[in-house]
């Protein structure tokens, strides 16, 4: 299943040249354009998906596992400092690409980078709603 207008689907499909990682029959690694630091790569399956919700399971776990797979090789090549894994779903959450993908961002003491949320608060009242709402949907 791939979307005609979708450019991951183009570039996981091999259709527009990519700064490829790692390649098989399901998955392409490649640089993001714009990436937060050094080696941040993109974990794209070949077939189109919109987000993580139509993703299909064992898909899904595989993506994954793709993802370490590149995490392990970009630890081999660069020694980060750390890891972040961001998987971004819906225009409110900062997706632009349409097209599950799982972006692995290698981070460095110095990158100055900043990827994180402004903590909130939680009473025991909202905590019991939430999931009571949860196990019950
Ligand atoms: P999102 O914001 O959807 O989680 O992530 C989309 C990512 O794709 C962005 O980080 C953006 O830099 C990257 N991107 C968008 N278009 C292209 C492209 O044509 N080629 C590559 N390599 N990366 C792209
Ligand atoms: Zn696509």
């Amino acid at each position: 299943m791939k979307d005609d207008q979708c450019i991951f689907c183009k570039i996981a499909n091999g259709e527009i040249p990519s700064s490829t990682i790692y390649e098989d029959e399901k998955f392409r690694v490649f640089l993001d354009l714009g990436p937060a630091a050094k080696g941040h790569a993109l974990v794209v399956p070949k077939e189109h998906y919109a987000n993580l919700a139509a993703m299909p399971e064992d898909l899904l776990g595989e993506a994954f596992c793709t993802a370490k797979k590149t995490v392990l090789k970009m630890q081999a090549a660069f020694h980060p400092d750390g890891f972040n894994i961001v998987q971004n779903n819906g225009p409110v959450a900062g997706q632009t690409v349409f097209h599950f993908h799982i972006h692995v961002i290698p981070r460095y003491e110095d990158d100055g980078q900043k990827i994180g949320w402004n903590p909130g608060s939680l009473s025991p009242e909202e905590a019991a709603e939430i999931c009571a709402a949860m196990k019950e949907a």
